[in-house]
């Protein structure tokens, strides 16, 4: 015991051995309390802001397409509609002049981000006109909504084959995952329904937080997969470059859906994660260019020439609501108030770029986690300075997040931030707790190793010397009595001579145990030199410092004492007592009166208390 501790004294290397050991159990520690479900949807969330932050960051680095348009019913539209017509939802009969002018200028895609489903308002006439003008153009797109609505509100229909996808799934990912299976379905009136293959679901998802981030390519209803409406339209509007079938998808080993030579990384949720180009174009002019639907109908029904000439030619137009009133705002990472439609054409941007996020595989966090926390956990242990190992640890944090924001920007990657942070903290707090400690057991170690004699254990001769000063000042004080017992081992030179050194070292730590064993804890008991020892007993006087010397010397006698050959031996000893203040008022005093006794001891024959005769 006394040899490993000398060597952690001494062996740097092993005290980095031992503080390597307590790094892993930390970091082990830590990652089982973070794998905890509770704890890590908690991180999650977390995570999630982290993410919100670094694309509200980026957004302003990214740029939309110009290509996409969002024909819109704003808060403007909406008064302008309610003040003519009287009515909301609009006459189909308008939205089926709209398909017409806005074919005559030859758009490449043409969305309505509208369900045109069956009302008390549905007209006959402007049902079949809108449903015969989306089917004459096979660039028109309309949207269907599915949910979980009770069976006794809306029967399930049967959704024509023409709308189904195909999917190949070579991932481990769970297409038929619960958050985008539904029971039923919003359908839109049969005459549109039944007439064009070019309708897309318009499901949106959002996190516990309220946020969208991440957008469900498919649905599954009635075991069959549907794809989102702006999956549809960009394929579409890709259709004409890039040799693609609209309704086969594949997904491969790496979980990436690949759409000719784009891809979109889909996470275990089989969602695809969203990379943001701004707050709502409602409210900057940064993302997509919105045009209010009033100005069509005025263009259409007025002849208002409100808008250049072929202004929509080849572009993606994509018909929403973002009129506050009419409720279809979300919140997103970069905006609170954001447009479902424009959700839409986010996705379809990202993959006109193919520029979707990826979060990086669990393991990636993990391991970085690993690395960041223990050369964080190394610097504290390695640096004399709390200024700079906390310097080193705020700015390997620092550092990390701006490596993970830029991996974001160039690689479109969605490395953890909170794990990461988290394991550097930790393991920060954990590092210098575990040096703070091992440095004060150093203190008491070299306290130790000052005071206490090697031989036999017992306080050296320096300690003795201190705790006489300190008992008689005390006793002073307090007016209190202590005594000292001095002891000497018998013929002790003969016993050297007899058995040889070896044997008189073994039987001087024996001697020592027995006079341990037989004081109070309180006792101080010390190698006064050689073969002498002695005993402080505090709040003690002369009486019980008798007995108790009386007692020793008993012990110590009767006590087999082993040599170092094995046998067997005794010794005896001889004792003087001094009591403060009635044999001496200094140290010197009672340590000269104890001896005194001591030599009488000697004199009487040894293996005795002496005592001075009273005068
Ligand atoms: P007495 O009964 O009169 O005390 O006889 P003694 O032989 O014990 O005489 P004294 O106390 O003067 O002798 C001290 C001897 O103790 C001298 C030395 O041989 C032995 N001694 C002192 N320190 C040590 C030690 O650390 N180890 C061993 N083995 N012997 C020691
Ligand atoms: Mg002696
Ligand atoms: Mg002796």
């Amino acid at each position: 015991m006394e040899k490993i501790k000398l060597y952690l004294q001494n062996k740097t290397f092993l005290k980095y051995f031992l503080y390597s050991i307590y790094i892993i159990i930390t970091i082990g520690l830590l990652f089982a309390f973070l794998g905890h479900p509770s704890i890590r949807s908690f991180f999650g969330i977390i995570e999630n802001k982290t993410f919100d932050i670094r694309q509200s960051v980026l957004a302003s680095y990214k740029k939309s397409d110009k290509d996409i348009v969002i024909l819109s019913v704003d808060d403007e539209s909406y008064e302008y509609f309610l003040d003519k017509y009287g009515e909301w939802p609009i006459s189909r009969s308008i939205y089926a002049d709209i398909i017409t002018y806005l074919e005559k200028q030859n758009p490449a895609v043409v969305a309505f981000d509208l369900m045109f489903v069956k009302s008390l308002k549905s007209s006959d006439d402007a049902d079949n006109k809108l449903a015969k003008n989306i089917a004459r153009y096979d660039n028109v797109f309309t949207s269907i909504n599915f949910d979980n609505q009770s069976f006794a509100l809306r029967k399930p229909v049967d959704l024509p084959a023409a709308l189904k996808a195909n999917v190949v799934n070579e991932s481990d990912i769970n297409l038929k995952n619960s958050y985008f299976t539904f029971s039923n379905c919003r359908a839109i009136i049969n005459q549109i329904l039944t007439t064009t293959p070019n309708i897309g679901h318009i499901n949106l998802l959002r996190d516990e937080d309220g946020i969208a981030r991440f957008l469900p390519p498919f649905v599954v209803y009635k075991d069959s997969f549907y794809p989102h409406l702006a999956l549809k339209v960009a394929l579409k509007y890709l259709e004409k470059t890039e040799n693609l079938k609209l309704n086969e998808f594949k997904i491969n080993k790496d979980g990436e859906m690949l759409l000719g030579k784009r891809k979109i990384p889909l996470t275990y949720d089989a969602t695809a994660v969203l990379n943001w180009y701004g707050p709502s174009g409602i409210n900057s002019h940064n993302t997509f260019e919105y045009i209010p639907l009033w100005k069509i109908e005025k263009s259409i029904y007025d002849g208002a020439k409100l808008l250049p000439d072929n202004y929509f030619k080849d572009k993606i137009i994509y018909i929403g609501t973002s009129a506050t009133s009419l409720f279809d705002l979300k919140s997103v990472p970069t905006d609170r108030i954001f447009p479902g439609v424009e959700i839409h054409t986010t996705f379809i941007n990202n993959i006109l770029d193919n520029n979707f996020i990826k979060r990086v595989p669990p393991i990636f966090d993990i391991l970085t986690s690993l690395l960041l926390s223990l050369f964080v956990g190394l610097i504290v242990i390695r640096s004399e300075s709390t200024v700079i190992s906390s310097l080193v640890a705020i700015l390997t944090a620092i550092i990390y997040i701006i490596f993970s924001t830029a991996l974001m920007l160039y690689f479109n990657l969605w490395t953890g931030i909170v794990l990461e942070l988290t394991s550097i903290l930790l393991v920060f707090i954990a590092c210098y707790l575990a040096k703070y400690i091992l440095k004060s057991r150093d203190l008491e170690y070299t306290y130790a190793l000052a005071t206490t004699d090697g031989l036999t254990e017992l306080y050296n001769h320096r300690y003795f010397q201190e705790h006489m000063q300190q008992g008689v000042e005390t006793g002073k004080r307090y007016d209190r009595p202590f005594s000292l017992i001095m002891i000497d081992i018998d013929f002790f030179k003969k016993f050297n001579d007899t058995y040889g050194h070896q044997s008189g070292d073994a039987v001087l730590r024996q001697v020592a145990q027995i006079l341990k064993k037989n004081v109070r804890s309180s006792d101080i008991v010390c190698r006064y030199g050689g073969e002498e020892m002695s005993i402080i007993l505090t709040n003690t006087d002369n009486e019980s410092a008798i007995f108790t010397a009386e007692k020793i010397c008993k012990a110590v006698s009767e006590h087999p004492l082993k040599l170092v050959n094995g046998n067997d031996v005794q010794v005896t000893i001889s004792l003087g007592v001094a009591t403060y203040p009635q044999d001496g008022q200094t140290p010197q005093e009672l340590i000269k009166y104890a001896d005194d006794c001591l030599y009488i001891a000697k004199e009487n024959g040894r293996n005795q208390v002496g005592k001075k005769p009273k005068d």
